[in-house]
């Protein structure tokens, strides 16, 4: 056993550990303490959510196809009723507001505050164990089997020990630590932009509305061929703030305030997301190039670069976008929000093509139908569209690392080529995969399976069963 010295165990061994509370992971957590596995959810934060709280990312995408049939279901569409309870998502269609953008059907605004009591009440009412403030510095192995993970906090350095792990950190820690292979970027390594979120007040969302509608030509209007109409036609659809939920363009004025060096070069559009909370909105404006984000320091530097865009940004869109021009910086992100990172080499992957055929297989346990979005190294924003509105399935492989036993990963590391990447680490469904995980860690750990031996049709059944689409 390579333990490098970490001895002192945490005094439960658990049947699951799952490993980072993002959307993954906190589904992947209910899902296995629902099966009657004895889990522990932990996270480097003091709360729940990852990206959706501490990154502020504001939105769950894509819960439908462009048809408009719902394909995630089950713990992620409970999360929503829960926060739709609270006031942290919109009543209006249980959730899921149509988006003009046409990128997605649907998009769902969340709280980031009403999600973190949302997902620690559905963990602890789960049987889930939470242990937050906690960094995972490694795994350690018995030949290719992960048997326990390295963690410190403020308790000092420990082990915990599990019969199977779900990797939800993002970022592959637990597969790389562990030696199994992955890939990061493109071919140079080099990753998509990273964003740093923020959030403004005092919007008036309305006088907003009167330019896109008087201006569509400014905006990603309709975007999807599949649904084939014009701008102006869309434009003219729209009634309410609420019927665009995800705003995206000012062009012109994004070349305008660059010739005059007011805004930074990294792209060429903007984009702000509508909340629950009245005047308030979500900014997606900054762009960090050249980042790594297995590197400490370089996300150190990123971090510090997307603070003062953040000011930048702002004063943009106070002095060139309508309805901003009384609003104020009300708080940033807690986390960057990396796009990309290590995406594992598995038992199956997760193609390009696949995506835009919108292929069903017989081993898929969660569906992706957002387009296939890269923020190219250069700055570049490229979009890439599912066939006939249609969805595709996601193979239990893309979860199971070819070279490691004993984890299992949920979220965006799925082993998957960049351009499906970009789609498929949307939150709706990497929460499906998260349901897929935790289920099929149960099962590992009642059956003393490995990973790569869960029987798929059994697991497609429990998860169907539990109103997952698969
Ligand atoms: C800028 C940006 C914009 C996006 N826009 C959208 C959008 O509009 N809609 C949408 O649906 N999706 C969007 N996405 C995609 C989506 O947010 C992410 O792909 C998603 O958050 C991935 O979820 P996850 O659970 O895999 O990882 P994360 O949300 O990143 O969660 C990982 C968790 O693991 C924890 N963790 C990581 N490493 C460790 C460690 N070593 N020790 C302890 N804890 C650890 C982290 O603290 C975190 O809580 C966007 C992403 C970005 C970055």
């Amino acid at each position: 056993m390579t333990d490098g010295g970490w001895m002192m165990a945490l005094d439960r061994d658990y049947d699951v550990v799952v490993a980072g509370a993002g959307m993954a992971g906190v589904v992947a957590a209910i899902a296995a303490a629902r099966s009657g596995a004895r889990t522990l959810l932990t996270d480097r934060l003091a709360f729940l959510g990852g990206n959706m709280t501490a990154g502020l990312l504001g939105n769950f995408l894509s819960f439908h196809n462009m048809k408009g049939e719902q394909i995630t279901d089950g713990i992620p569409q409970e999360i929503v009723d829960a926060c739709i309870e609270l006031g942290g998502a919109f009543r209006e269609h249980r959730g899921h507001l149509p988006n003009a953008y046409g990128n997605a059907y649907s998009v769902t605004p969340i709280d980031p505050e009403v999600l973190k009591l949302v997902t620690q009440k559905l963990c602890l009412e789960a049987g889930v164990e939470l242990l937050l403030n906690t960094y995972i510095a490694g795994t350690v192995t018995e030949g290719r089997r992960v048997t326990a993970l390295r963690i410190v906090n403020k308790s000092g350095e420990s082990v915990v020990r599990a019969k199977v792990f779900v990797d939800a950190t993002g970022d592959a820690d637990l597969v790389a630590s562990a030696g199994g292979r992955f890939q990061l970027g493109n071919d140079e390594g080099r990753v998509m932009s990273i964003s740093l979120f923020s959030r403004l007040g005092n919007v008036d969302l309305d006088k907003h509305l009167a330019y896109v509608k008087a201006n569509p030509d400014e905006f990603m209007l309709g975007e999807d061929p599949y649904i084939g109409k014009t701008k102006r036609q869309i434009a003219d659809g729209l009634k309410h703030w609420m019927d665009y939920p995800l705003v995206t363009g000012h062009y012109t004025a994004v070349k305008q305030a660059q010739a005059k060096g007011e805004f930074h070069k990294n792209r060429q559009r903007v984009v702000f997301q509508v909340t629950t909370i009245p005047g308030v909105v979500v900014l997606n404006a900054t762009s960090l190039l050249g980042y790594d984000p297995t590197d400490g320091q370089s996300l150190t530097r990123a971090a510090l670069e997307g603070r003062e865009q953040i000011f930048s940004v702002w004063r943009f869109f106070r002095d060139y976008v309508p309805g901003f021009d009384k609003s104020f910086v009300l708080d940033s992100a807690a986390l960057l929000g990396v796009r990309e990172s290590r995406r594992i080499v598995g038992t199956r992957t997760l193609t390009t093509d696949m995506c835009v055929a919108g292929q069903k297989n017989d081993d898929d346990i969660a569906r992706g139908s957002y387009c296939l979005d890269v923020h190219q190294p250069s700055g570049v924003i490229e979009h890439m569209h599912i066939r006939d509105g249609e969805s595709y399935g996601i193979p239990y492989g893309t979860l199971i690392p070819e070279e490691v036993d004993g984890v299992i990963v949920a979220g965006r590391s799925l082993a998957s080529e960049r351009f499906a990447n970009g789609s498929a680490r949307c939150q709706a469904p990497i929460m499906g995969m998260g349901q897929a995980a935790g289920v099929a860690a149960a099962l590992c750990a009642e059956h003393g399976f490995q990973p790569r031996e869960v029987p798929v049709g059994q697991l497609r059944g429990i998860l169907r069963q539990q109103g997952a689409v698969v």
